[in-house]
């Protein structure tokens, strides 16, 4: 006999913290934090913004390192640069999305764009860290620039879905991950529900941007600022903006097969043992991670 579908419950609602990052700009941060590490395989997730900033006030991630991890860039408002030691560059602005794996070691920099700088205006965006497994940790650094209008909209019956990775209502992602991944951007207006399937073996969170839900099937409420994490316990989980709500739900629901591999971590390096972060560090240090000089 084949086994129902089950919709999974959730395990945790958290909080994100607002925190400092890069020249000083504030990001609300789901995890790392003091009850969640990790969420293999993701690593951290930080919201930047939703802020109005002053022409002048934009500040950004200068020069720094990273390896054995890719960092997913997914821009709402503002327009960000991305440059890097391989002399990869990229403008970044809304609805479009980076991928980059650092593998074996990049020095990245992300600043305001030029414009966006001397104008101000309002930023919002996310950045993503999904961990590489052991084989992939040292691989060329590889990086997916999305433009936001190859990004696959689908909009049905009071909800909108932009499928950054992964598959969601008929349509598939175009960005190629490493390990299995899905990354959703639904909106969900008051009084509708989403039924998303996600593979049995796959973590499964989302993140409330704006608005409130009920999530999983206990429909346990969330709101803006708030990451609900889901038990492994079903192959799909279901969402709802409440009837009563003013604004939409807005919400990123995000997946990915865990890597079960030890982690050791150490700022930007995510490796397997203290060792690798000592090597990364000292590579780090004799520049072997190569420098931006353009
Ligand atoms: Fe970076």
């Amino acid at each position: 006999m084949q086994q129902a579908v089950q919709s999974r419950i959730v395990s945790d609602v958290i909080s994100a913290k607002t925190t400092l990052e890069g020249e000083g700009f504030v990001v609300h941060r789901s995890f790392p934090n003091y009850s969640i590490r990790e969420f293999d395989p993701f690593l951290l997730l930080d919201e930047m913004g939703p802020i109005v900033l002053s022409p002048g006030d934009a500040k950004g991630a200068p020069d720094h390192p990273h390896r054995g991890f890719e960092t997913v860039t997914y821009v709402i408002d503002g327009v960000f640069e991305h440059k890097d030691s391989h002399g990869h560059s990229g403008r970044i602005g809304p609805g479009d999305v980076q991928w980059m794996t650092a593998g074996a070691g990049v020095i990245h920099s992300e600043m305001p764009e030029k414009e966006f700088l001397q104008k101000g205006g309002r930023l919002h965006g996310f950045q993503l860290w999904v961990n590489l497994p052991k084989k992939d940790k040292m691989i060329k650094p590889r990086y997916q620039d999305v433009p936001a209008q190859k990004i696959p909209i689908v909009q049905k019956d009071g909800v909108t879905v932009r499928v950054i990775a992964g598959e969601a209502m008929g349509k598939h992602a175009v960005i190629d991950t490493k390990t299995s991944i899905m990354y959703l951007h639904y909106t969900i207006q008051p009084g509708s529900k989403i039924t998303q399937k996600v593979p049995s073996s796959y973590n499964v969170f989302a993140y409330v941007m704006d608005g409130e839900g009920l999530f999983g099937a206990e429909a346990r409420p969330a709101h803006k600022e708030q990451a609900v994490f889901f038990e492994k316990n079903g192959d799909e989980v279901v969402i709802s903006s409440p009837k009563d709500a003013t604004i939409p739900l807005e919400m990123l629901l995000i997946g990915g097969v865990p890597l079960g591999e030890p982690v050791a971590r150490y700022g930007p390096f995510v490796m397997n043992t203290e060792q690798e972060i000592k090597e990364a560090i000292s590579d780090y240090n004799n520049g072997k991670m190569g420098k931006i000089d353009f």
